[in-house]
């Protein structure tokens, strides 16, 4: 541990960050000390940001005059489950499709229904994606509708 890197100090630094908020381990803690006796950059970061989170900590709550909404996080997982959702619906969908239509079309001779169904792969990869992106689309310009209505309340 005698030479010093970037990449020590930039990891010590997130340490600093980390003790402020009680995250540290006790080996932790005492390689962050032990990197601070040897770096003085690192010391004269510790020593400012200490002093910051000090300061706004000890800074009295200002109330607003308008209201803050962030989007819910919840609400964007649920998003991206309905997005997964659709998506999964629209593979089974076609897939469905694409074997009802080979079995349906093929005549009921083994080799050809074979061959049909797996020339129906490509298909229905390609659909697939089509699709999620059109449901992307829709989705953010959703939430740019939700962002707009919010801002108006
Ligand atoms: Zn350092």
């Amino acid at each position: 541990m005698g030479q010093r890197s970037s990449t020590d100090c930039d990891r010590f630094r997130g340490y600093v960050s980390a003790s402020l908020d009680g995250e540290l381990s006790e080996v932790e803690g005492a390689r962050l000390d032990a990197h601070l006796g040897l770096c003085a950059a690192c010391r004269a970061y510790a020593v400012d940001v200490r002093r910051t989170a000090r300061v706004l900590r000890e800074a009295p709550l200002e109330d607003l005059d308008f209201p803050i909404v962030l989007p819910s996080r919840r609400l964007a997982v649920a998003r991206r489950l309905q997005v997964a959702a659709a998506a999964a619906a629209l593979v089974v969908t076609v897939g469905l499709s694409a074997v009802v239509g080979a079995v349906g079309g093929g005549g009921g001779s083994g080799p050809s229904t074979n061959a049909a169904a797996s020339s129906a792969q490509p298909v229905k990869l390609r659909f697939t994606e089509d699709e999620l992106k059109m449901l992307y689309e829709a989705s953010s310009a959703r939430d740019r509708l939700t962002v707009h209505a919010r801002l108006a309340l």
